[in-house]
């Protein structure tokens, strides 16, 4: 059995702390009271988790309320780089949003670079990994109109920083607020600066929204799991071939079982998959428990390392890290 759980491309910074240290910082920063216990601080986390996605997704103001500080993003974001290293990663494209951690002064930009500079960091300190970020825009409010000039922001900040630590640009939150063919300019604006685009699409949203994504062309589709409600929204992803972000655990919470989840038929019927955690900490999980619960599935050694080969085609770093991930794969492979 080889080990090829090695890549991650969809896993928030703000879902995936030390839990332990989440909580020590959120006394310290007075997030929550100074009597909350840790038991106390980790239920809330996990009761907050289990809602239905509208509300669940509410559990990241706990998470970016502790973020507002640039040493505490620096911080975060290198403890979140050596635990991935320490598991084995060869890259990783941690992504947040920028224009979440405003609330004390910091701007955009400097939200970016503290992330950025946690990154780089953390990769001194462990060179087997290799760290790409990704800048979310946001879909909250009633409307795309909500938060226009902030999303451009994370645009242009993030263009700023496109190779300097920056890889590329998402749209994460509330899939269902407005009218979600109304972040199309968006996306097209973030195309046209040459920034390599994901888009949350198809997660808690309608099937339909994988159709608005490819028609915005973008480069990779966050989950896109329900996909699955009409034969040709499949069809579309598969003739596409667009790589889908998938994420097992985090999603089983929303469906019965792991054995119900889109995965499986994604998998039979050829689909681009990689294999991501999205939110370790909240799904309580990381990529190689990922890989070990599509064992226990029945997925087969050859298909979980075709998903890590898919990662290392759709992965948004330079040519150089994709050929040096090509052959540290093909060397796992021949072990
Ligand atoms: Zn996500």
């Amino acid at each position: 059995m080889h080990n090829t759980a090695r890549i991650e491309l969809h896993l928030h910074l703000d879902g995936s702390f030390n839990i332990r240290w989440a909580y020590e910082k959120s006394l310290k920063r007075g997030v929550i009271p100074p009597e909350s216990s840790f038991v106390d601080y980790y239920n809330m986390l996990f009761e907050n988790n289990a809602k239905p996605h509208a509300q669940s997704i509410t559990k990241f103001d706990l998470t970016c309320n502790i973020l507002q500080l640039y040493e505490d993003l620096e911080e975060a974001t290198y403890d979140l780089v050596s635990r991935l290293a320490d598991m084995g990663l060869w890259y990783a494209e941690i992504r947040f949003a920028s224009q979440q951690h405003m609330k004390q002064g910091l701007t955009q930009k400097e939200a970016l670079q503290a992330v950025v500079d946690g990154a780089a960091r953390g990769m001194r300190d462990c060179p087997s990994i290799r760290i790409g970020i990704i800048n979310c825009m946001m879909h909250k409010g009633e409307n795309a109109a909500f938060n226009w000039e902030e999303n451009l922001e994370t645009i242009r900040v993030t263009k700023e920083l496109l190779g300097k630590g920056a890889v590329g640009i998402d749209l994460a939150g509330f899939e269902n607020n407005g009218d979600f063919k109304d972040y199309g300019p968006l996306i097209k604006t973030a195309k046209d600066a040459g920034i390599p685009v994901t888009c949350h699409a198809g997660e808690m949203g309608v099937g339909e929204h994988v159709l608005d994504a490819l028609s915005w062309n973008v480069d990779r589709i966050g989950h896109g799991v329900n996909c699955l409600q009409k034969e040709e929204y499949l069809n579309a992803i598969l003739d596409s071939h667009i790589p889908l972000e998938v994420c097992v655990s985090s999603n089983v919470k929303r469906t019965m079982n792991y054995a119900e989840h889109a995965v499986l038929t994604l998998l039979e019927r050829g689909a681009n998959v990689t294999l991501n955690s999205d939110n370790m900490m909240f799904a309580r999980t990381n990529i190689a428990n990922e890989h070990y619960q599509l064992r226990m599935l029945g997925v087969t050694d050859d298909t979980l390392a075709q998903c890590t080969a898919n990662a290392i085609e759709a992965a948004f770093c330079d040519e150089e890290t994709k050929q040096m991930l090509r052959d540290r794969l093909k060397q796992e492979l021949e072990s």
